[in-house]
């Protein structure tokens, strides 16, 4: 068999999947034992005897996709998950079979300058500074500059390392001093908190920022946050914001956070890994008012960009924050040389990484940046039509219209039965939903992830839920 005939055959079968997707041939989830997977993919035999080729090769897709979480299906709306363009899966293929690891130049010089180009337009979207191509001037140049990663949770880290190394230059060389700190909302997302374990400051060095009933900073409160950490004797490493937070999707006030900052002289971090792709809509983009105030944004391609997993943008006004953020030495890559090109490897945790701005290029080359934004304008239109129809249902309360894509509910009964609920739901294949806990309670959370998902799908999916259940006892 060779490799084009496989090709086409998978081709053929990820068709296959796809309509039965959209036409609901197959439920959105179907969570089997994992025992059982394994044995019905002939994991065992097939990691022995090799052959995934072919006809097996054939019937392995099929056990495998059996086997999945059908994101594009339209009662799939669990995660902050993108929905990928096929497009974007094909860039995917082209960078795994070329296999460029373009951080170094040398290693993947189309790779490199796609990456660097994408970068350029994020930094443009955001309100930063485009680096020049010519890396002459490049060096010289206080342009912005940016990295793309393996994930937001990566983004958040490396923006915060390049934060800490801005405040404690000699970081490398003498580790964490005493007295480092971090200010973020309520509501932030939890790579923030595990990137001050990872960076050894601990999460009791997060000093938190107090939040609206939407979620949102208070700005009149962060003199009083900040206090406290300047009165526990802390320097600020940086203050997030979120754009938007994760349980429900609210924007903090950017421009006042900013203005804040720049008064302090506190590095201001937006995490906008779900968000900053509003900056595509001239409908949502005065949801991030303010974000060219920061210092460092990151930016998810693979939640609302129909980007394949994972690609991320780690973005800073100034690159020499990013480029000085890792200072050591590694001498056989790091050392001056001619080259025509930039080499991104100082900028990451990463040594070895793969093109990623290839899968983000070939969805933003398909749909345009228009495509993107009608995407984005359409699954938070959702969001808005879906939430004034719950809010019209005696049995439903909403905590807070949603600003993007994300709408969480709650259903009459207690904490526990929320749970109860999902559980139900995805265990009978017919919507996967989650969860989250904002403001002490339980609530269902939807995220219009799909652009198949419509409100008629919203209606059958409370009446699932209030569809009456079998007596526990
Ligand atoms: C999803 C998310 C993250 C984490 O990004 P990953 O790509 O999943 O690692 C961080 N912050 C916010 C606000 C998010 O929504």
């Amino acid at each position: 068999m060779s490799f084009l005939s496989d090709l086409h055959e998978i081709g053929n079968i990820l068709e296959n999947y796809r309509a039965d997707t959209l036409a609901r041939r197959a439920p959105v989830i179907r969570q089997r034992p994992l025992g059982e997977i394994i044995q019905t993919l002939e994991l065992d035999k097939l990691v022995r005897d090799g052959g995934l080729e072919g006809d097996r090769l054939a019937r392995f897709m099929g056990s495998y996709l059996e086997n999945t979480t059908r994101l594009e299906h339209p009662a799939y709306m669990a995660h902050q998950v993108a929905v990928v363009h096929p497009a974007g899966a094909l860039g995917a293929l082209i960078d795994a079979f070329s296999n460029n690891p373009m951080a170094v130049y040398e290693m993947g010089p189309a790779a490199a300058a796609i990456e660097f180009f994408m970068i350029n337009w994020m930094l443009g979207h955001v309100g930063f500074r485009p680096a020049p191509a010519d890396p002459a001037q490049y060096r010289e140049a206080a342009s912005g500059g940016g990295v793309l990663v393996n994930g937001g949770s990566l983004a958040n880290l490396t923006a915060l390392i390049a934060a800490r190394t801005r405040l404690v230059p000699d970081i490398w060389e003498n580790g964490n001093p005493p007295d480092l700190a971090i200010l973020a909302p309520a509501e932030c997302h939890y790579s923030i908190t595990r990137a001050a374990g990872i960076m050894g400051i601990g999460q009791r060095a997060v000093y938190t920022l107090d939040v609206d009933r939407n979620g949102s900073v208070i700005p009149e409160r962060l003199p009083e946050a900040y206090g406290r950490l300047r009165a526990d004797g802390k320097r600020a490493i940086a203050l997030v914001a979120n754009a938007c937070n994760t349980p429900v999707g609210s924007f903090d006030p950017l421009r006042a956070i900013g203005g804040f900052c720049r008064e302090k002289n506190i590095w201001f971090h937006v995490d906008g890994a779900h968000g900053a792709s509003a900056l595509l809509s001239a409908r949502h983009r005065h949801l991030l008012d303010g974000i060219d105030l920061a210092d460092s944004v990151i930016w998810d391609a693979h939640k609302m960009m129909r980007t394949p997993p994972l690609c991320a943008a780690v973005l800073v006004r100034d690159h020499r924050d990013l480029d000085r953020a890792f200072e050591q030495e590694a001498s056989y890559l790091f050392h001056d040389k001619k080259q025509p090109g930039v080499d991104f490897m100082r900028r990451t945790v990463e040594c070895t990484k793969s093109g990623l701005g290839l899968k983000l290029f070939f969805v933003v080359a398909a749909l345009g940046e228009q495509g993107l934004a009608r995407y984005y304008e359409r699954q938070c239109g959702l969001a808005q039509d879906a939430y004034a129809w719950l809010r019209a249902q005696p049995d439903i309360e909403c905590p807070v219209s949603p600003q993007s894509n994300i709408l969480c509910f709650r259903i009459r009964g207690s904490d526990r039965d929320q749970l109860a609920q999902r559980d139900r739901l995805i265990a009978s294949g017919e919507f996967h939903l989650s969860t989250t806990l904002f403001g002490r309670r339980r609530y269902l959370r939807m995220v219009f992830m799909s652009p198949q998902t419509t409100l008629e799908d919203v209606k059958m999916l409370v009446d699932a839920l209030r569809r009456p259940q079998p007596d526990p006892r």
